[in-house]
């Protein structure tokens, strides 16, 4: 086995890699661009190496610098990910000239699966079905035409060398087809350089099952059964499964067959995924025909890894060590149903436009992190980190595991609940939503799900108004209660007649403006009006949040402040709330799990304690200019100081931690 490997990648994938090398005791070098200096995939590394500049080009698809990097360090063997170099041949091949160990399949394999037109020309020899369709070198426009009318319409026209959902035009009728000709060639040779195209059925309502291959340096092959990614958005994956449902063992093993053959047909070594479009038939039965092979890891391995219980990275290594394959076909075996859903910084409800910015709050649900658990998350960020816009919208994958599809379904819903992002666009909620869906629950699956259920997944807004208010005032009360131990309505802004004080909050929720008054009853009690909604408002701290009462709902809900906006999360989702008198409030603390962050950027003034300090909720311990103005930040709860991580004097960062704080 290697002693030493470097990961010529980033993100998820790269901390993914370094922790079963860590596990197998194989010593890891990282490299890094620019924007990467202080990445998690650095840190997860024994040793990292700079490779350039920020954008892709400058560092992570410079070979050159990474071969070199690996010679520097003493690497035997070169583990390319996902993306970036990892379909590159050239890059494959020089690994190999320059004595390194390309952690994959041979140059060869990876260059005749590399084209999707000339890939299926080898297997419609290795007697691999294929989708009707044209897949020849002729590209004359006119012969081109007469194809698709020979397929019959409507047919996709596909970029040959196309990948990532890209380079694709459905079209409808044959008057149409001459246009969407040019705009995918055109789309083609900015993309990838090379505009061939191929012509294929556009199967109907059809859905994306995939297979799992392995082979060794031996001959051997397996299949790791499969795995169902039809919910997806402009061709690109949101969910994936396993098994696939509906699957009947006949064409699983037909289809992990068919798989296996074409990876013996282009002498495949490694892990790789040969993708196939499923047909749906009136009479239930399903048809399969060959798309692409994927000649590496696949974002989606850890659903496999659920369902079997094998670390697909270790058999990557050990075959690429030039050991067997750790089990044969018979020794594999499907246990329970595992989801996967990508967590993406991106904006659904304007098309999925991806999001840029800093994970200000970045909150998981309990589970386990690259390895196989009930929860699992997968990820390549921490709280404070930013997603950049040199590298792709990805922010986690959470992996749930069941006995059944409905287990698997439930315990995903709770985990996205759990997750709590601040600071950026994702899509955690419209996540929800798809699970929701009668398609996704009753497994009703084909790649037209999203459109389909278009009604209920989009602007969804599942934490209404009064809720939402009632959480923002509650979080301030409390947020005032920690900062200075006294009851809310000693404030200037508050006004007391007859026993009763009351208090103004100006907020604004979807763009509307809108006051909420709170009264405080002389028996302690708070009444909340918001617009035409008054009523009781009851609330207290719980593990896990507030639990919260208004307005005939219940709910536990977490809060968190960002400049001027509170966002709520709740069990039924999330929301936000801007509370626009938020800069009166600007320096109190913003506490969660014993973290003090600095609320704004700014200046440390002073710290009022030191490391081993005891101090009492509300007690003064840091003194922060910003804006001009000095605000004072305050323990949340009793505790003891357990380190400062400033200095006065210094400048800090929005977000950034001020000091730690430990219970008890
Ligand atoms: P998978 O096929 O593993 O489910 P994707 O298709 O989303 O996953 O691609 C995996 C990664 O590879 C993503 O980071 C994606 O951006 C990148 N990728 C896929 N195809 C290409 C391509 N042809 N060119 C550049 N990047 C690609
Ligand atoms: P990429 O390299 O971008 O992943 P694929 O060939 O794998 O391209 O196709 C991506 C997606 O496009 C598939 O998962 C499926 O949703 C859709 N698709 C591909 N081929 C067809 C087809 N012939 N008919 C209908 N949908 C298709
Ligand atoms: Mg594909």
């Amino acid at each position: 086995m290697f002693t030493k490997i470097l990961i010529a990648n980033r993100g998820e994938i790269a901390c993914r890699v370094a922790a079963t090398a860590r596990r197998m005791a194989i010593r890891t070098v990282a490299v890094y661009s620019d924007a990467d200096a202080n990445a998690k995939h650095v840190a997860a590394c024994d040793e990292a190496v700079h490779i350039g500049g920020s954008a892709p080009k400058d560092s992570y698809l410079r070979w050159e610098r990474i071969i070199e990097a690996a010679k520097a360090t003493g690497a035997q063997a070169v583990h390319p990910g996902y993306g970036f170099l990892s379909e590159n041949e050239d890059f494959a091949r020089a690994c190999a000239e320059a004595g390194l160990v390309f952690i994959g399949p041979p140059a060869s394999a990876i260059k005749a699966m590399g084209l999707k037109a000339e890939s299926k020309q080898l297997m419609e020899k290795a007697g691999v079905p294929l989708v009707p369709g044209y897949h020849g070198s002729d590209q004359d426009a006119a012969m081109l035409k007469h194809e698709a009318d020979r397929i019959g319409y409507p047919v996709l026209i596909k970029a040959s060398a196309g990948g990532g959902g890209k380079g694709m035009r459905a079209v409808d009728k044959a008057q149409d087809f001459d246009a969407a000709l040019a705009s995918c060639k055109r789309e083609a040779i900015n993309s990838f350089g090379d505009d061939a195209v191929l012509i294929e059925k556009y199967v109907q309502r059809p859905r994306h099952i995939e297979i799992q291959v392995f082979g060794d340096t031996l001959g051997n092959y397996v299949y790791l059964f499969e795995r169902d990614c039809s919910v997806q958005r402009r061709h690109q994956k949101v969910l994936e499964e396993a098994p696939a449902p509906g699957m009947t063992p006949e064409m699983r093993q037909q289809m992990g067959l068919a798989a296996v053959a074409a990876a013996r047909a282009v002498h495949y070594v490694g892990a790789g995924t040969v993708e196939f479009i499923v047909e749906q038939r009136a009479d239930g039965s399903m048809n399969f025909f060959f798309m692409e092979m994927n000649t590496r890891l696949q974002v989606e391995h850890p659903v496999t890894e659920a369902i079997t219980g094998q670390d697909l990275v270790e058999w990557q290594l050990r075959v690429a060590a030039g050991e067997p394959l750790p089990l044969s076909q018979d020794q594999l075996k499907i246990d329970g149903h595992a989801i996967e859903a990508r967590i993406c910084a991106e904006n659904p409800d304007n098309n999925f436009l991806p999001a840029t910015g800093t994970l200000v709050v970045y909150r998981k649900p309990a589970g386990s992190s690259f390895a196989i658990g009930p929860v699992r998350v997968d990820d390549g960020v921490r709280e404070g980190d930013a997603i950049s816009p040199f590298y792709d919208s990805m922010v986690a994958k959470l992996i749930v595991h069941g006995q059944t599809r409905e287990e698997a379904l439930a315990r995903l819903d709770t985990a996205l609940a759990h997750m709590r992002i601040v600071g950026l666009a994702t899509n955690v909620q419209f996540l929800r939503h798809v699970l929701t869906t009668r398609s996704f629950s009753q497994a009703d699956l084909d790649t037209a799900l999203i459109p389909r259920e278009e009604a209920v997944l989009f602007k969804q807004e599942k934490i209404g108004l009064a809720l939402a208010v009632a959480a923002a005032v509650a979080q301030t009360l409390l947020h005032e209660q920690a900062a200075e131990g006294a009851d809310p309505f000693s404030r200037a802004d508050g006004w007391r007649s007859h026993g009763v004080a009351t208090r103004r909050f100006d907020f604004e929720f979807k763009g509307e403006a809108l006051i909420a008054q709170l009264q405080y009853l002389h028996d302690g009690a708070l009444v909340l009006s918001v617009g035409e909604v008054s009523g009781p408002l009851v609330f207290h701290v719980v593990k896990g949040g507030i639990d919260l009462r208004f307005a005939g709902q219940r709910e536990t809900v977490q809060t968190w402040q960002k400049d001027e906006t509170v966002h709520v999360f709740g069990a039924r989702g999330a929301t936000q709330i801007v509370e626009l008198d938020a800069l009166a409030h600007a320096g109190e603390v913003h506490a969660e799990g014993g973290r003090l962050t600095a609320p704004m950027p700014g200046k440390v003034v002073s710290f009022s304690v030191q490391a081993g300090d005891k101090v009492k909720a509300g007690q003064p311990l840091a003194v922060m200019e910003a804006m001009k103005m000095e605000h004072t930040i305050a323990a949340p709860a009793d505790g003891t100081v357990a380190e400062l991580l400033y200095a006065p004097g210094d400048q800090v960062a929005e977000g950034a931690e001020l000091l730690k704080l430990s219970a008890g």
